[in-house]
């Protein structure tokens, strides 16, 4: 679907939960939050009647998300049914990686388009500072597994932060001998990213650089989300960026988000959308007419480095998928 400023929207993120296994010290705080009580969360078959209205709209590639998605039963069942309803070009996943070694065969078997995995140091001890969680075995065998897929579209997605430099290092390098595409994120000040210390995009290419030699930018664009990737010299996988802070990316942006509780949030800033769990007793076509008014209002940007923000956000990243 075009929006008012002729963006085409067609990516939409589903938050299937709002819990977690972990508590990153940017998403969560250390005592977690106060969960939605289960009849909040949309059921499967509601989330799919939803999807079957997004698709009728132009949005047909979708990505699971949490919370943790993993934690909730049956996440492989509904990627099968999502794959299965007319017109769905992508369904992916993104995970902390706690369960996905577990999960994994469920979801190769479903038809999962692609992983990505949430995971910002391979160092024991910096893992349980960052996640408050002593897991980090846990997300290796994941991704172990992961990486044994042959085709198998993975990504590692690592929040860069001040002071992580010999983390993104040891990350950067798995992309070295494996066909992996290593991305780094710049932090957003939302929720409890507020309180954190982000790094740039700059930091952290001029850390690859000096260790592993010049980034150079691929020709053309790769994927259809707000990434952009580079190659580094010898390596087999890619480097990408995510830089919604320093390369602001809203005149590009293609996607919108439904929180676990059917709300279809049109901009990850600001509380502007519109509550479908409202709407679940009304026909299809008042859903449709409720989606294509909220995307018609969806904001031109973000106000990322502005402190006073009309509407903005007061959720946290877990509450509504990242
Ligand atoms: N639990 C899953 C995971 O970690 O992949 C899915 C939900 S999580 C909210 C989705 C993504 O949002 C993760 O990659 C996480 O690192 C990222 N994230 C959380 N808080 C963030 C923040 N303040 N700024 C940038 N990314 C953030
Ligand atoms: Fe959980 Fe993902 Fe948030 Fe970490 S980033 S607390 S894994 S939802």
């Amino acid at each position: 679907m075009i929006d008012a400023l002729g963006r085409n929207i067609d990516y939409i993120r589903l938050s299937i939960t709002d819990r977690c296994s972990l508590r990153c010290t940017y998403c969560m705080p250390a005592e977690g939050v106060q969960w939605l009580p289960h009849e909040r969360i949309l059921r499967y078959e509601e989330l799919l009647r939803l999807c079957r209205i997004f698709v009728s709209l132009g949005i047909t590639k979708f990505k699971i998300t949490g919370g943790e998605p993993l934690v909730r039963k049956g996440v492989a069942d509904f990627t099968r049914a999502l794959k299965q309803i007319d017109g769905v070009q992508s369904v992916t996943l993104t995970t902390n990686g706690v369960d996905l070694k577990a999960q994994l065969p469920a979801l190769i078997d479903a038809g999962i388009d692609g992983i990505n995995l949430s995971l910002d140091t391979l160092d024991r001890t910096r893992f349980f500072e960052r996640t408050r969680r002593d897991a980090l075995p846990q997300v290796l065998q994941g991704l172990d597994a992961a990486l044994g897929v042959p085709g198998l579209n993975l990504k590692l997605n690592c929040v860069a932060m001040a002071g992580a430099e010999s983390d993104w290092l040891s990350l950067a390098e798995i992309a070295k001998d494996q066909n992996v595409t290593v991305r780094f994120i710049e932090l957003m000040p939302i929720g409890m990213g507020q309180g954190s210390v982000p790094c740039t995009e700059a930091e952290v290419a001029a850390a690859l650089e000096k260790a592993y030699g010049k980034l150079t930018p691929y020709d053309t664009p790769l994927g259809n989300g707000p990434a952009h990737y580079c190659s580094l010299p010898g390596f087999v996988g890619k480097i990408g960026f995510i830089s919604a802070v320093s390369h602001g990316f809203c005149d590009r942006c293609n996607r919108v988000r439904l929180t676990a509780s059917g709300y279809l949030k049109t901009c990850l800033q600001y509380e502007t959308g519109a509550d479908l769990s409202a709407l679940l007793s009304e026909p299809d076509e008042t859903i449709r007419a409720a989606v294509q008014e909220a995307i018609g209002r969806k904001p031109a940007s973000h106000q990322f480095q502005s402190a006073a923000v009309q509407n903005g956000e007061t959720h946290i990243m877990s509450q509504i998928g990242g």
